[in-house]
């Protein structure tokens, strides 16, 4: 692009007066960057806080999370959704604690190799752990860079990243590779926000900025529009027998791999048919309200039961008190509300 050095030199200074005081801001622990980032994708900061603070507490090392059970590890992500990226951080963790002593390797490209960390992330802990010339592209710094430099292309393409990160590392200040990192980051969350919000009057770049020179902000930046959503419509149930309530693991594949869950089954199947299915012979069913749970790419629908099982025969579920699994296993926040609704009318039925 063009005036990248006034452009930089500005927001690193109002990065330096006008950061906002996050715990992993405090530190240049590759470790904590490292979770951060990964925690923060898809998820908001004022969410992520609590989470970093418990996960570094309990796993404060490297070694400590490589050598955690997954029930801990699972448990310490309950709520924060995509799970896949607590299992991939704990094998990268395994990764690092054998070939480079439990210390992340200062090399874009050794952390390149590492389960779960992309281009963004490698990025972001070699420019700010690391004082690295490379930058971190995501969806926040694309818009921005969109904006300020009016860019036609399509952001959602893969290639339109490759070539921002690769401009952006060409420009990297010397000395200042995390502030700058960090700086686009906040101007992106704080200020160019997405759909049509960006606080202009307040932007230290605003006179390099070519889409705001031209007065069409809210034309950038430029993507294709996003895929529907498929939608799956399922019966999820609350059983209850003598007080332990039913989980399952779902598929090694797929949503939600190898998490735990209600038991559920496709919605067109009857609920005594599934109910026969799964060894309950006798039980007393009662609807519960209907829940929708919207994912990335597909939304549930469901509907919900509560059943005190009279008869049941064979072991089909792991059946445990509300206690021990609030306390040892984590449950998707898609069943989260009718795991609450369910305790409530257990409790009702025992007074
Ligand atoms: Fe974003 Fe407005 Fe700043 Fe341009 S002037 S970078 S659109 S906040």
């Amino acid at each position: 692009m063009y005036e990248y050095n006034e452009i930089i030199n500005k927001l690193i200074l109002w990065y330096q007066s006008n950061a906002r005081d996050l715990p992993w801001r405090k530190t240049k622990n590759p470790y904590h960057i490292w979770l951060s980032e990964i925690m923060l994708q898809q998820t908001r900061v004022e969410a992520v806080k609590p989470y970093f603070q418990r996960f570094i507490h309990t796993l404060p090392t490297i070694e400590a999370l490589a050598n955690a059970d997954e029930e801990t590890i699972l448990k310490l992500w309950e709520g924060l959704g995509y799970y896949s990226r607590v299992r991939n951080l704990q094998k990268a963790a395994q990764t690092v604690v054998g070939e480079y002593g439990g210390n992340l390797p200062a090399d874009y490209f050794a952390l390149r190799k590492l389960k779960g960390i992309g281009p963004y992330t490698a990025g972001a802990i070699a420019s700010i752990a690391f004082s690295l010339p490379h930058a971190a592209v995501d969806g926040n710094v694309l818009r921005v860079m969109s904006r300020l430099a009016a860019d036609p292309r399509d952001i959602t393409l893969p290639a339109t990243k490759t070539a921002w990160e690769e401009e952006l590392t060409s420009v990297m200040p010397k000395g200042e590779e995390g502030t700058f990192t960090q700086a686009l980051m906040e101007l992106g969350a704080t200020v160019c926000l997405p759909n049509g919000m960006p606080k202009c009057q307040g932007c230290p770049v605003r006179e390099h900025c070519q889409a705001y020179k031209k007065n069409v902000v809210l034309q950038y930046p430029v993507k294709s529009p996003k895929k529907q959503r498929t939608k799956e419509y399922l019966s999820v149930f609350f059983l209850v027998d003598q007080g332990n309530i039913a989980i399952s693991k779902r598929g090694e594949k797929g949503l939600l791999s190898a998490l735990w869950q209600l038991p559920n089954c496709d919605r067109e199947k009857a609920v005594p048919v599934a109910l026969r299915d799964w060894g309950i012979i006798n039980g007393e069913i009662k609807r519960m309200k209907g829940q929708k749970h919207i994912f990335t790419h597909i939304e549930w629908h469901m509907d919900c039961y509560f059943v005190a099982v009279k008869e049941k025969e064979g072991h089909t579920f792991l059946w445990l008190d509300r206690h021990q699994i609030e306390k040892e296993y984590a449950l998707p926040s898609a069943f989260k509300k009718i795991w609450q609704e369910g305790c409530e009318t257990l409790e009702e039925e025992i007074k």
